[in-house]
C-alpha cells in the first residue's frame, strides 16, 4: 500500500512527499482510514512503529477539512515526557506544514512565557505534558471546552510515572463528545481499565515491533564485573570505532559518573536525566542528533521519545528491572527499517534481570566472551540472585506474552 491510497488531502500528501515516506507502516495503514472516519482507536504500539504519524495525519486532516470555524483548541495530545511531546509537535509541524493549522507544545521545566504567548496567538492542536497543562489551565491560559479529538500517548508510561491522576483530571475537563485515540506499548490491567473508561467502540490495532525490531538488531551480551563496566565501554567504543552511541544507566548519578569517565578519556559525552534542566536536556539531545556528541548517557525517563533515525549503538550499561524496558531501549536503534547494534552488560548480580529479559524476547542473547574484562565461568555458576521486591513490583500486571506482541 502507498500513502496515495489513503485518501489524504493534497496539502498532507505534499508534506509526505517531502518526507520521502512512500509506504505507510502497518499501524498507519490500519489506523488512518478508521481515524479519518472519526472512530475511537486503541493502539497497542511503541515508539518506532510510526504511531505518531498514525494519529497525527488523520487528526490534521479532520481538523483541516472540518467546516466548523475554529473556536480554540480542537485537539489535545497528552504525552508523559517532554522529549516525546516535542517530538510529536515536530511531527505535526512536518505533516501539517501546508495546512495552515496552528499547533504548539507545552511542558514543564522551562519558563512558561513563550508557551503562554504561543497559546495567546491561537492554537488548533496542543501537545502537552500533564503537569504544565494543568498548571496553565489553573492560570486561565487554556480552555479545553472545544476539544473534539483527544489523544493519550504512551498510557503505560503515564501510569509508571505516576501521572494517572493528572490525566484523569484533564479528561474531566474535556467534552464527553469527542474522538479518543489511546496508545500504549503494554496493556497491564490498569491500562485496559482506563482505556475501557475512555473509548467508545474503538478500532483495535496491535503491531508487533518487539519481535520484528528485535530481530533486526544485532544483540550481544558481555558478562563483566560492575567495576569494569566503564572500562569495557571505553574499550568497545575505541575498538569498534563506534559512532553515535546511546548508553542507558539505572540511575542519574550513574549516568553522570559514566559521562565523567568518558570525558576524561577525551570522548564527547553528555548525560540526560531528570535532574538536568529541560534546556540542558534539549541542548545535549540536539548536539547528539547533530553528531557533535559521540555518546549520550541517559536514564529511561529522559530517553522516552528520543528519535534518532541513524542511531547505531545502544548499550544497556545496567540491565533494567522491567524486562520490557530492554526492548524499549534497544528499539532506539533499528528504527524506520535501519539495522542496529545493542550491547548488554551483565554483572553476576544482574542474572535475574537477564533471565526475565530473555523470556520477553523469547531468545538468548549471544554471549561475547572475547574481551579484556571477561569473567571466569565460575563466577556465573553461583546461584542466580532472587527477584528483588522492586523488580517484582515493577513487573506486576505485565504479561510476558502480551509484551512480546507490542
Ligand atoms: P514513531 O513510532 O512515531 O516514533 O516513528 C518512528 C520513526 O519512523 C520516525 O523517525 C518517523 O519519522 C519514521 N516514520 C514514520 N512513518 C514512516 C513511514 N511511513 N515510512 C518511513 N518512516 C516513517
Amino acid at each position: 500500500m502507498t500513502f496515495k491510497e489513503l485518501n489524504l488531502v493534497e496539502p498532507i500528501q505534499r508534506a509526505l512527499d517531502l518526507t520521502g515516506y512512500i509506504n505507510p507502516t502497518p499501524i498507519q495503514a490500519q489506523a488512518i482510514p478508521h481515524v479519518l472516519e472519526g472512530r475511537d482507536l486503541l493502539g497497542c504500539a511503541q515508539t518506532g512503529t510510526g504511531k505518531t504519524a498514525a494519529f497525527s495525519i488523520p487528526l490534521i486532516q479532520q481538523i483541516y477539512t472540518s467546516k466548523e470555524p475554529s473556536r480554540g483548541i480542537q485537539a489535545l495530545i497528552l504525552s508523559p515526557t517532554r522529549e516525546l511531546a516535542i517530538q510529536i509537535d515536530n511531527d505535526i509541524a512536518t505533516y501539517g506544514k501546508f495546512t495552515g493549522l496552528k499547533h504548539t507544545v507545552i511542558f514543564g521545566g522551562v519558563s512558561q512565557h513563550g508557551q503562554v504567548n504561543a497559546l495567546k496567538r491561537g492554537v488548533d492542536i496542543l501537545v502537552a505534558t500533564p503537569g504544565r497543562l494543568l498548571d496553565l489551565i489553573g492560570q486561565g491560559f487554556i480552555k479545553l471546552g472545544n476539544i473534539k479529538h483527544f489523544i493519550l500517548d504512551e498510557a503505560d508510561q503515564m501510569l509508571d510515572m505516576g501521572f494517572v491522576h493528572d490525566v484523569k483530571r484533564v479528561i474531566a475537563l474535556i467534552p464527553r463528545k469527542r474522538q479518543t485515540l489511546f496508545f500504549s506499548a503494554t496493556m497491564p490491567k490498569e491500562i485496559t481499565q482506563l482505556a475501557d473508561s475512555l473509548l467508545t467502540d474503538p478500532v483495535k490495532v496491535e503491531v508487533t515491533p518487539p519481535a520484528s525490531t528485535v530481530d533486526r538488531i544485532n544483540q550481544s551480551l558481555y558478562y563483566v564485573d560492575k567495576k569494569d563496566k566503564t572500562k569495557l565501554l571505553l574499550h568497545l567504543l575505541k575498538e569498534k570505532q563506534m559512532g553515535s552511541t546511546l548508553v542507558f544507566t539505572a540511575t542519574k548519578h550513574g549516568a553522570d559518573k559514566v559521562v565523567k569517565e568518558l570525558i576524561k578519556s577525551d570522548i564527547e559525552a553528555a548525560a540526560i536525566h531528570g535532574n538536568k534542566s529541560q534546556n540542558n536536556r534539549q541542548k545535549s539531545l540536539q548536539a547528539f542528533k547533530d553528531g557533535k556528541l559521540q555518546v549520550l548517557v541517559a536514564t529511561d525517563i529522559a530517553a522516552r521519545g528520543i528519535d534518532i533515525d541513524e542511531l547505531e549503538y545502544v548499550f544497556n550499561y545496567e540491565l533494567p528491572n522491567v524486562p520490557e524496558t530492554y526492548v524499549h531501549r534497544i528499539g532506539r536503534t533499528g528504527r524506520a527499517g535501519h539495522g542496529g547494534v545493542a550491547i548488554a552488560m551483565c554483572d553476576p548480580d544482574e542474572r535475574r534481570e537477564l533471565v526475565n529479559i530473555t523470556k520477553v524476547i523469547k531468545k538468548d542473547i549471544p554471549v561475547e566472551k572475547e574481551h579484556p574484562f571477561s569473567l571466569p565461568e565460575s563466577s556465573l555458576k553461583t546461584p542466580i540472585p532472587k527477584q528483588t521486591a522492586h523488580s517484582l513490583r515493577q513487573s506486576k500486571g505485565r504479561s510476558f506474552k502480551k509484551s512480546v506482541r507490542r
